[in-house]
C-alpha cells in the first residue's frame, strides 16, 4: 500500500527513501526560521541538529532493512517521519521472531549510538566549542528518545510490531494484531489525557498513535483475511450490461431495479466502456434521454477469475474506482466490487469469531 503525502528524495541499497510531508515541514521552517532569525534562540545550530534527527532516523531504518533484507523480506519503501519512520515490506514476516527482530534492530540501533557518544562525549566535553557541545548532547538525547519512544508498546510505532510478535506466539496472527491494536489504542487515550494536563504536544502524537493502531490492524486483517481468495470466489455472476444506446434514464432505471451502482456497456461482444451511478447521478433532466455513451468511461480496467482479491482492492483504490468486470477468454463472466470485497471479508471475519 503506498504512503501519500511524502516525497522520494534518494533510493539505497535499491530502496526508494521518500520524506513525509510532515517532516519535510518541519525541516524547512526551521532552517527558514534560523536563516532569517524569526525566533531568537533558534540559529544554524538548531537548523544542523534537525538534520542530525534526519540522519538519526534514517539511520533506524536502514537498521530496519537490513535484518529484514536478510531474512528475504524485500522492502517497498523507506517513509521518513519526525519519530521515526516506516520500512514498508512487501510481505509480512511469516515467523514471529523474524517480525520481533526486524522491529527491535530499529530502536536499538538508536540506543546503541547514544550510549557509545555518551561516553566520549564525557570524555571531550572539554575541548567542544558551545555549538558543538549543544549539538553533540542533542543528538545523544534524540537517539535516546528516538530508541525509547519507538519501543512503545503501540503500532505504528516498532514496540507495537514487537508486542505483536510476542502475542503471535501465543494465537494466531489476526486476534494477535487485533490486540495489539487496542493496546495501542488505549495507551494512545491514555497519553492523550496526559498530554491535556501536561504538554499539548503529546495530544497530537496521541492521535498519530491511534490512527497508526487503527490503520495496521486493517491492513493486516485485510490482507490475511483475503489470503488465497480469487476473484471467481467472490465475483458477482449474471452480470447486467447495457448498450451504449441506452438512454440516460434507462439506465438509472435499471440501476434502481438491480441494484447495483455500475454496469458495463456492452455492444455485440466487445466490451465498449463501464457506466456508473456516479457518472449519471447528476446529468439534468433535461438530458436524460442522451445515450449513456457519452457518460461512460471507455478505458476499463478489467480483471480475470484467476486474479488474488488482495490485488484487486490495491487495483481499486489506486485508481478510486469502484468495480471491474471480469472476463475470461473474452467473455464477460462476472463482475467484482468493492462491495463484494466487503462482504466477503464481513462473512470471513465472523468465521475467525
Ligand atoms: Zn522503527
Amino acid at each position: 500500500m503506498s504512503m501519500k503525502y511524502s516525497i522520494k528524495i534518494f533510493s539505497i541499497f535499491g530502496i526508494p527513501v521518500e520524506l513525509h510531508f510532515s517532516f519535510l515541514l518541519l525541516i524547512m521552517a526551521i532552517y527558514l526560521v534560523a536563516l532569517f532569525n524569526f525566533i531568537p534562540g533558534v540559529d544554524i545550530v538548531v537548523a544542523v541538529l534537525i538534520t542530525l534527527l534526519f540522519i538519526a532516523v534514517v539511520l533506524h531504518e536502514l537498521a530496519h532493512s537490513y535484518v529484514a533484507q536478510r531474512y528475504g523480506i524485500e522492502i517497498e519503501r523507506i517513509v521518513l517521519l519526525p519519530i521515526g519512520g516506516i520500512s514498508a515490506m512487501k510481505e509480512l514476516p511469516q515467523d514471529p521472531r523474524q517480525e520481533l527482530r526486524i522491529a527491535l534492530v530499529g530502536p536499538l540501533t538508536n540506543l546503541v549510538i547514544a550510549a557509545i557518544l555518551y561516553p566520549v562525549y564525557l570524555f571531550i566535553i572539554g575541548s567542544l566549542s558551545p555549538s558543538l557541545n549543544f549539538l553533540m548532547y542533542n543528538f545523544i538525547l534524540l537517539n535516546l528518545l528516538l530508541g525509547a519512544f519507538n519501543l512503545l508498546p503501540a503500532f505504528p510505532m516498532d514496540g507495537g510490531r514487537v508486542l505483536r510478535s510476542f502475542l503471535a506466539e501465543r494465537m494466531n496472527f489476526i486476534k494477535a494484531t487485533e490486540l495489539a491494536a487496542s493496546i495501542g489504542k488505549q495507551l494512545a487515550i491514555i497519553m492523550a489525557i496526559v498530554g491535556i494536563f501536561f504538554n499539548p504536544f503529546l495530544i497530537l502524537i496521541a492521535i498519530f498513535v491511534y490512527m497508526g493502531a487503527d490503520q495496521e490492524s486493517r491492513t493486516v486483517l485485510i490482507s490475511k483475511l483475503l489470503e488465497g481468495v480469487k476473484v471467481k470466489d467472490i465475483m458477482t455472476k449474471d452480470v447486467k450490461t447495457v448498450l451504449p444506446t441506452d438512454t440516460v434514464d434507462e439506465v438509472l432505471k435499471t440501476m434502481f431495479k438491480y441494484k447495483h451502482m455500475g454496469y458495463p456497456v456492452y455492444q455485440g461482444e466487445k466490451l465498449q466502456g463501464i457506466v456508473t451511478f456516479h457518472d449519471l447521478s447528476s446529468i439534468p433532466a433535461d438530458k436524460k434521454n442522451t445515450t449513456v455513451e457519452q457518460f461512460m468511461t471507455r478505458e476499463v480496467l478489467v480483471s480475470n477469475p484467476e486474479e488474488e482479491v488482495t490485488s484487486i482492492l490495491e487495483k481499486l483504490n489506486i485508481n478510486n474506482i469502484g468495480r471491474l468486470p471480469v472476463i475470461d477468454d473474452n467473455e464477460l463472466v462476472g463482475i467484482i466490487s468493492k462491495t463484494d470485497i466487503m462482504k466477503a471479508l464481513e462473512i470471513r471475519r465472523s468465521i475467525i469469531g
